[in-house]
C-alpha cells in the first residue's frame, strides 16, 4: 500500500508506523507492563516526601516557597530539610533504578539492540539525530553556556550583597524587593495576553479570542486543580484547550504565553488532513511555546506600568532561559552512560554523576559541606525514571526558541513568517526540514550554540 502513496507527503508519518513494527517484540510485551507498573513507584515515593517548616507540613514543591523568602537563615534551613528528606529515599530509589535499568536493558536486547540508549532513541522517533549529536550539545553547553551561567550567578551575588552564593540563595531577591504582580484576575490575564499577542501578530490574538469565546481557557485557581498549566489539543474544532492554576504571578503570565504557543501551533497544523500529520515531535512543538515567551518579551508592558518590573521580569526570563541548560546536559550525559554500562554498581553510578555534575559546575555557587545532597541529586529528576531519555529535547528546543528570537530581533515580519510557515507544516515534515522553514538550521554543535550565546549574552546586557 505504502507504494501507491505519495512517499514525500507520507514519508514522516509512514517512517513512525514503520519504526513502531520493527521493534515490536512479543516477548516484550510482558515487560513493558512490569516497567509500567514500576515506573509508578517513583511517583508513590516521592508523592510522600513532606517537610514540616514552622511546625505546619509542606509538600517539598509546597516547600520550595520559602527559598524565595528574604530570610537567609530560614532558606538555608528549608533547603537542608527538602535535601535531607531527599536522602531518606535513596536506597529505596537506587533499588528502584536498578530494577527499571535492569528491564531496560533487557527490553533492548530482546529487540536486537546493542543497549537500551539505541533502542530507546529509535523508540522515541529520533531520527534527526544521532547520540554524537547529543554529545555535541553536552560540549557545547560547557563552551558556551556555562560562562552565562557565570556571569547571571554573579550578578545575582552581588545583587543580594553576598560574599558567597549558597544554593539556597539561587531564588531570593533581595530585601525589599516585592514579588512581580502582572495581574490581578484571570480575566485581566486573558485580555492582557490577548493585547500583548495581538500586537505581535493578529492571527494570534485572534486564536486566544477564539479559545475565550469557546470558554476553553480555564485560569482560575481552584482547589484540587492540577497545578501549573497544559495545553490539551483537540482534534475536532482545532481549538485546544488551556487549564492553569493562575494566582497573580509572573509565572503565570509565562506559562500563559508558554501555553498559548501550543495553542497557535494546534490552530495552525489544523487543517492538515491526517490526524497522523498533527503529530508532530516535541522538539518543534517546544519551539513553538519558548519561542512565543520569548517574542511576547517585547510587550510585557502591557502587564508593567513601571520599567522597573519590565526589566526584572525579562531578566528572570532569560535567566531561565540560561540556567536550565546545564542541567539538561547533566541529565542526558548520565544516561548515556547509564545504559551503555548497565551492570554499573551503585558507588559507580554515584561516581560518574559526580563526575558529570563537576564538569558541568559553575564557578559561583559554594557548594561545599553539601556533598551527600550533591551525590543524590539525580534522584529528583523524574525523567530518569519515568520517561528515560525524553530531557534533551527541551534543550534543543530552546535552542531553536532562540534562534527564532535572534530572527525577530532582525526581522519581525520575517520572523513570524516562519514561525507561522513551519507550525503549520504539523509533523509533515522532519525536524531538519521543519527548523529550515522556520528559518533556522538543526545543528547543536559548539560553533552554533556559540553564536546564539553571543546573541543572549548581548541581550542581557541591554536589559540590565
Ligand atoms: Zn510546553
Amino acid at each position: 500500500m505504502a507504494n501507491d502513496l505519495d512517499k514525500e507527503k507520507y514519508f514522516t508519518y509512514l517512517r513512525s508506523v514503520k519504526k513502531s513494527i520493527e521493534l515490536f517484540r512479543e516477548e516484550n510485551i510482558a515487560l513493558q507492563a512490569e516497567l509500567g507498573v514500576l515506573q509508578q513507584q517513583y511517583g508513590v515515593i516521592t508523592g510522600k516526601m513532606t517537610v514540616t517548616v514552622e511546625k505546619k507540613e509542606y509538600t517539598l514543591q509546597q516547600a520550595a516557597k520559602f527559598l524565595e523568602s528574604h530570610d537567609r537563615n530560614k532558606r538555608e534551613e528549608v533547603y537542608k530539610k527538602i535535601q535531607d528528606r531527599r536522602l531518606q529515599d535513596t536506597t529505596q530509589l537506587n533499588e528502584l533504578y536498578n530494577q527499571l535499568i535492569q528491564k531496560r536493558n533487557k527490553e533492548a536486547i530482546n529487540a536486537g539492540f546493542e543497549n537500551y540508549r539505541d533502542y530507546r532513541f529509535k523508540e522515541l522517533g529520533r531520527f534527526d539525530y544521532t547520540k554524537e549529536d547529543c554529545y555535541q550539545f553536552h560540549d557545547a553547553v560547557k563552551q558556551h553556556v556555562l560562562p552565562l551561567v557565570n556571569i547571571i550567578y554573579q550578578k545575582k551575588k552581588q545583587k543580594l550583597g553576598l560574599d558567597t552564593l549558597r544554593p539556597w540563595d539561587i531564588d531570593a531577591e533581595p530585601a525589599g524587593t516585592e514579588p512581580l504582580h502582572p495581574f490581578k484576575t484571570s480575566d485581566e490575564l486573558i485580555n492582557k495576553s490577548i493585547e500583548c499577542f495581538t500586537k505581535l501578530r493578529p492571527f494570534f490574538g485572534d486564536c486566544l479570542k477564539k479559545m475565550q469565546e469557546l470558554k476553553h481557557l480555564d485560569l482560575e485557581s481552584r482547589k484540587g486543580k492540577a497545578p501549573g498549566g497544559y495545553n490539551c489539543p483537540l482534534a475536532e474544532s482545532g481549538a485546544p484547550f488551556i487549564f492553569m492554576n493562575a494566582a497573580g504571578q509572573m509565572h503565570d503570565v509565562t506559562t500563559m504565553v508558554h501555553e498559548g504557543g501550543h495553542a497557535v501551533h494546534s490552530f495552525l497544523a489544523h487543517p492538515l488532513e491526517l490526524s497522523g500529520f498533527k503529530e508532530y515531535p516535541m522538539e518543534i512543538a517546544e519551539v513553538a511555546s519558548m519561542a512565543m515567551e520569548l517574542f511576547s518579551m517585547d510587550e510585557w508592558n502591557t502587564f508593567f506600568d513601571n520599567e522597573a518590573d519590565l526589566q526584572r521580569a525579562k531578566e528572570h526570563q532569560l535567566e531561565r532561559v540560561i540556567t536550565i541548560f546545564p542541567w539538561i546536559a547533566i541529565i542526558d550525559k548520565f544516561q548515556h552512560w547509564i545504559y551503555e554500562n548497565p551492570t554499573h554498581t551503585n558507588e559507580q553510578r554515584t561516581a560518574k554523576w559526580n563526575e558529570i555534575l563537576n564538569e558541568f559546575k559553575d564557578d559561583v555557587i559554594d557548594y561545599s559541606g553539601l556533598e551527600s545532597y550533591r551525590s543524590n541529586a539525580w534522584q529528583r529528576q523524574l525523567h530518569l525514571f519515568e520517561v528515560p531519555f525524553y530531557y534533551i529535547e527541551y534543550g534543543i528546543a530552546q535552542l531553536g526558541a532562540i534562534g527564532m528570537w535572534m530572527q525577530y530581533k532582525q526581522n519581525k515580519q520575517q520572523a513570524m513568517d516562519n514561525y507561522c510557515n513551519a507550525l503549520t507544516l504539523g509533523g509533515t515534515k522532519t525536524l531538519p526540514q521543519l527548523f529550515e522553514t522556520a528559518g533556522l538550521t538543526f545543528d547543536f554543535s559548539p560553533d552554533k550554540i556559540k553564536v546564539l550565546m553571543e546573541f543572549v549574552k548581548a541581550e542581557m546586557d541591554k536589559v540590565v
